[in-house]
């Protein structure tokens, strides 16, 4: 006899790992089924640290979500007696009519944020590992730090299995067929369920199981870096506040030390190389250091020393870089959270909260009007 589940979640990284746990903390019965191992280096959600910052300039929609997900990340803390958030405070720097800029005074004053406005200098001598130019301006937010990610997917799992979720790894999900009593047919390479409810949240493979999203969460090859700082102190997490940074060259992302030895930073869209996930070059290439070298050498020489770890990663894009959030207009049992556009970690705690909301109850109280479906018929 097939197993029937209330809900099957395809995909246990970032933001499957937090439905799975959403969904069995209020008492449904579960499964969740993950290609690789749970966690794994494969996908998004991997590289040691997420940042995690109240300062939206996006779209204000996001402001109450990140609230909300700051609680929930506490409270999986709590539950879990794991550390997965830590506070450095943030720093949002460019040219004074940057996006990242503009965009952080604009979000902190319409959201009433506590921040401060600090120049460059300013910067520079409270942070002393940070060598901004004169012409930058930062927005420093006190309550911004970083996720573990690996951690939060580990917790998730291990709260959802206490709540009584299954969780298979290594089990590749390869069809979903809606079932004539209004269930879906979940075929995996190892076996056949039956669900009343299924979410995807495949991350860069979302578009291989879901074709309706083929042009609507593209994956993009990203790298990562961490060197070795001349000045370590200046790199802890007392002394280094997280940050994105608007430069001529694109937005580039950093963090204190934490776990691997070394300064990581990236920069976003890196060489905006679309990617097949089954088929991406994950080793790094001596083009990619040098492109990061580069900026760290630039903005921040004491953090520039030998090269510790390169990684690659996926960011899923959408063509507004706004989330996908919504159930499938043919296929109504199915509900998606994909293309999390690069910023999509933060936010994962509420994810699997709004999407457990979607999967039993067909809406939620969250204000997710930016994330649907529709608006790309209206586009
Ligand atoms: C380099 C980099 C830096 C980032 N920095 C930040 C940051 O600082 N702050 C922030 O908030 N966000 C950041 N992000 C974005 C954030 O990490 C992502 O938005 C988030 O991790 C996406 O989670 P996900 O669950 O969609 O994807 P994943 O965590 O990749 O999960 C998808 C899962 O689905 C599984 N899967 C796929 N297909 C199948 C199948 N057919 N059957 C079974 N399993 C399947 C995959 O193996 C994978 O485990 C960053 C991303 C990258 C790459």
């Amino acid at each position: 006899m097939t197993n029937r589940y209330d809900v099957v979640v395809v995909g246990v990284g970032g933001m499957g790992s937090a439905t799975v746990y959403q969904l069995a903390n209020r008492g449904l019965d579960v499964l969740g089924l993950e290609q690789f191992d749970v966690p794994h280096d494969m996908g998004s959600s991997h590289g040691v640290t997420r940042i995690i910052r109240k300062v939206q300039y996006e779209d204000p929609a996001y402001v109450p979500l990140v609230e909300r997900a700051y609680d929930l990340w506490r409270d999986l803390e709590e539950r879990t007696g794991r550390d997965l958030l830590y506070i450095t405070g943030g720093v949002d720097a460019g040219p004074r009519d940057s996006e990242v800029f503009r965009g952080a005074v604009q979000s902190c004053e319409a959201h009433d944020i506590d921040h401060e406005i600090l120049s460059a200098a300013e910067v520079n001598e409270r942070f002393p590992g940070y060598a901004l130019p004169a012409d930058h301006h930062a927005v420093y937010q006190s309550d911004a730090g970083f996720l573990v990610p690996e951690q939060c997917i580990i917790a998730s799992v291990e709260a959802a299995q206490a709540a009584g979720a299954e969780i298979r790894a290594r089990e590749s999900v390869v069809d979903l067929t809606p079932l004539s009593d209004g269930g879906v047919r979940v075929t995996s390479q190892k076996g056949t369920y039956e669900a009343e409810r299924v979410v995807v949240t495949a991350g860069a493979w979302t578009r291989k199981l879901v074709p309706e999203l083929e042009e609507l969460a593209v994956p993009e090859r990203q790298v990562l870096a961490w060197l070795q700082p001349t000045v370590p102190e200046r790199f802890d997490r007392e002394n280094f506040p997280v940050f994105v940074h608007a430069t001529e060259d694109g937005h580039y992302y950093g963090f204190p030390r934490h776990d691997v030895p070394g300064f990581k930073f990236g920069k976003f869209n890196h060489f905006e190389e679309t990617v097949d996930p089954d088929e991406m070059n994950r080793q790094p290439r001596p083009k990619d250091e040098q492109l990061l070298r580069a900026y760290a050498e630039r903005y921040f020489p004491d953090g520039a020393g030998p090269t510790m770890k390169l990684a690659t990663c996926m960011f899923t894009n959408t063509p507004d870089e706004q989330f996908v959030l919504d159930t499938l207009p043919d296929r109504p049992r199915i509900t998606v959270g994909a293309g999390f556009s690069g910023r999509g970690f933060k936010f994962a705690s509420v994810i699997g909260e709004i999407l457990a909301d979607l999967a039993i109850d067909g809406e939620t109280d969250h204000d997710i009007d930016l994330f649907g479906l529709d608006r790309f018929d209206r586009a």
